[in-house]
């Protein structure tokens, strides 16, 4: 076994304040701990954290870290890497001291992502997870953070590199140059998109938290508009993973996916597809300045040529 989940995701954000009051008080995180330099360490689960957010200033992903299942498994990845002449780094002690794990190393994917393979994570089994704001909890645990999907320079190179060094399985494939990965039975712990497919100028595309509940959403989305955070895309279902979900900005521009009643991967049975489009239903793209929970220009054009 070499890849068991997404273990921690690294934010480098500008604003610590905006981000500490969108992460409890809207998601539901908590927060774990907090560094004399203001990092902030988020729980969502019985993990010491799940993402850490370092006052870098970038506003984009920082680092992406798969839990290895082993010490001997972390060894044959680094072997792997080396072989097919991947510069792979021995964490530093002040950053493992950041993410709370026996041993990381560090390298970089063909688009220049910093990814992590680690083993030992802390869990906190004596301080249960207390979500921010009155939720029935994430699914986390053995199926990782989530998912995030990261804007690449190749989707062939990517997929080569995820699949043949780092061991990931390929989810399917959707309707414009993107690609989905799992690692164990959660759809997705990361998707790829072709960069100047979509637009944005971040790596990361989105990051996917799911709840336990469907109401936990629901909510999430009342509160969204009754706060006039940026909706980016309304409530809607995926086709390929079936999450119902919606998309809000984070602080950082980057949009958070937060969504429920995604299905799993049973590898023995598991076929792989591609999808004509991306939703069964909803999932309306806002334009950017358009207010939250607006409707575009171009659907209230297609809702009304349908009346007519
Ligand atoms: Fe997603």
């Amino acid at each position: 076994m070499g890849i068991a989940q997404l273990g921690y995701v690294g934010l480098g954000v500008s604003d610590l304040g905006r981000w500490e009051d969108f992460a409890t008080r809207i998601v539901g995180l908590q927060i774990g701990d907090r560094a004399a330099d203001g990092t902030l360490h988020l729980r969502m689960d019985e993990y010491y954290h799940r993402l850490i957010l370092q006052p870098s200033g970038e506003d984009d992903l920082a680092y992406v870290g798969w839990q290895v299942t082993t010490p001997r498994a972390l060894d044959e990845l680094v072997a792997r890497l080396e072989a097919a002449g991947v510069a792979v780094t021995e964490g530093s002690d002040e950053e493992r001291a950041v993410r709370k794990v026996r041993r990381f190393v560090h390298f970089a994917d063909p688009s220049g992502h910093r990814f992590e393979l680690f083993y030992g994570s802390v869990l906190m089994t004596s301080a249960p997870f207390v979500p921010g704001r009155p939720i029935a909890g994430f699914k986390a645990g053995p199926l990782g953070v989530g998912h995030v999907v990261l804007m690449v320079d190749d989707r062939d190179a990517t997929e080569r590199f995820y699949l043949d060094l780092l061991g990931l399985r390929i989810s399917d494939y959707g309707s414009g140059p993107v690609a989905f990965f799992h690692c164990n039975p959660r759809h997705h712990s990361i998707g790829i998109a072709v960069r100047g497919a979509l637009p944005t100028n971040k790596r990361l595309r989105h990051l996917m938290l799911e709840l336990q509940s469907l109401d936990d959403v629901g909510i999430a989305y009342d509160l969204c508009q009754k706060e006039a955070l940026p909706i980016t895309i309304t409530l809607g279902k995926h086709s390929n993973d079936f999450m119902v979900s919606f998309y809000v900005e984070t602080p950082s521009g980057f949009a958070l996916e937060y969504g429920w009643g995604a299905r799993e991967i049973d590898d023995a049975t598991w076929e792989v597809t591609s999808y004509d489009r991306g939703d069964v239903w909803g999932h309306e793209r806002i334009p950017r300045g358009a207010s939250a929970g607006a409707r575009s220009d171009e659907s209230l054009a297609r809702a009304a040529a349908a009346r007519s």
